[in-house]
């Protein structure tokens, strides 16, 4: 028997994002003043008050196993969370808690996909997507929504891509990386395409609650029961709750889906961190202000930045509706010449961007978008301001 190794595993491309956030981490720590705009988490300290359930959990030692999809008490909270603010009912025993929305989703690919399965992806999207759906031994198939219809796909395109294999399709909203909702329309005419293909949803509502201005959330789960039936709604307290490191994320499904689920994840790593769904019980059900005021923040910030961009030559951005995101169109950028030379891809402008002006962008070729760029707005307003006016010095110095 030789020493292989498994062609799954090494067909998974690592993260593209975080080759960057290192580059420009070491650069920092060489004394360089880059400014970030790479972040995927929100720069808020966790609240206060969900800190302080936390170090109560410790000191009165909640600190064993619980059960393997999570206690009781938080999956009634979250029942809770998902009827008030999604308009959804589900019951505890409908309810998986997991290590993380990564967790949650990856839980959901082992449940639903036999190998061979195709799932829609539509792109841009948040990179993991096409490399959990390969390890739970299932097929990525894109479709690609279009800039002049805010990067999201349609019901059409999602029927056109069916085939007999498809299980399922994921919808993402708002996106990571684009900032898009889509609206109760476009949700109706999707979740038509899917039950009449009778196929599954995957709805990661991660930014549920970080949208701005007049829209509202609207869970594709609650617009009528058979859409309902063929939907796991997937969220979590990263990035509402700024708890990207307390590693909390939850699904509302079919009891069905729950049990398998739970099942796998009782072998792979039982229980999510009892400390870490104490504080998650507290964000949930304590006082919100601290999400109101996270969000007035990034509301603040995205309106800037938006501004900005648009007032730049060769670059181009449609205003984000959610999420804490700016998904930028560099095609045009990508055809002129930077110090006499024609810059051609988004990865080689990201190293310019880099190396010359000492601002960290995402590519998002791994995105699926390859002349796009991601800026996030989870830094401060005066670092925001200090990127932005070093980006704007790249674009002048761009010529034909
Ligand atoms: C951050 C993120 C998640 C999950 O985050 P966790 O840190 O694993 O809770 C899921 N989906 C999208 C689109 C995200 O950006």
């Amino acid at each position: 028997m030789a020493l292989t190794l498994s062609k799954k595993a090494q067909s998974v491309k690592p993260s593209s994002t975080l080759a960057i956030t290192a580059k420009a981490k070491e650069m920092k720590a060489n004394g360089i003043d880059v400014v970030g705009f790479g972040a995927g988490e929100p720069d808020f300290n966790t609240p206060d008050n969900v800190c302080d359930a936390a170090i109560s959990a410790i000191k009165s030692g909640f600190t064993k196993y619980t059960p393997a999809s999570g206690t009781n008490e938080l999956k009634v909270a979250i029942c809770k969370k998902f009827k008030d603010f999604n308009g959804l009912d589900y019951k505890p025993n409908q309810i998986v808690i997991s290590n993380g929305g990564k967790h949650s989703l990856s839980n959901i690919f082992d449940a639903i996909l036999n190998p061979g399965d195709e799932v829609i992806i539509p792109a841009p999207y948040w990179l993991s997507y096409p490399e959990m759906v390969k390890l739970s031994d299932g097929i990525p198939v894109y479709i690609e929504g279009s800039k002049d219809h805010g990067y999201k796909v349609t019901a059409e395109q999602i029927q056109e891509a069916i085939t007999e294999k498809t299980k399922a399709f994921i919808l993402n909203s708002p996106s990571n990386p684009t900032g898009m909702i889509y609206t109760l329309e476009e949700l109706e005419a999707i979740a038509d395409v899917v039950v009449r293909n009778n196929i599954y949803v995957v709805a990661d509502e991660m930014y549920e609650y970080l949208i701005y201005g007049e829209e509202k959330h609207i869970s594709i789960a609650s617009l009528n029961e058979e859409i309902y039936k063929r939907t796991i709604t997937c969220s979590g307290l990263s990035k509402s709750y700024s708890m990207t490191g307390w590693r909390i994320g939850y699904t509302g499904s079919s009891v069905e889906i729950a049990e398998l689920m739970d099942s796998v994840q009782s072998h792979a790593t039982s229980n999510p961190n009892s400390i870490a769904q104490k504080a998650a019980l507290e964000a949930l059900v304590g006082p919100q202000d601290a999400v109101e005021a996270m969000k007035k923040e990034f509301n603040e910030r995205r309106l800037y930045m938006y501004q900005r961009i648009s007032n730049m030559s060769h670059i181009s951005c449609l205003e984000p509706k959610g999420a804490f995101y700016i998904f930028i169109d560099c095609s045009d950028a990508l055809t002129m010449k930077y110090k006499g030379e024609v810059i051609q891809t988004a990865d080689r402008l990201t190293e310019i961007l880099l190396e010359d002006k000492e601002v960290a962008v995402v590519p998002c070729a791994d995105f699926g978008f390859p002349n796009h760029i991601r800026l996030s707005y989870a830094i401060s307003m005066q670092q925001i301001e200090k990127g932005l006016d070093r980006i704007e010095s790249f674009t002048k110095e761009l010529e034909a």
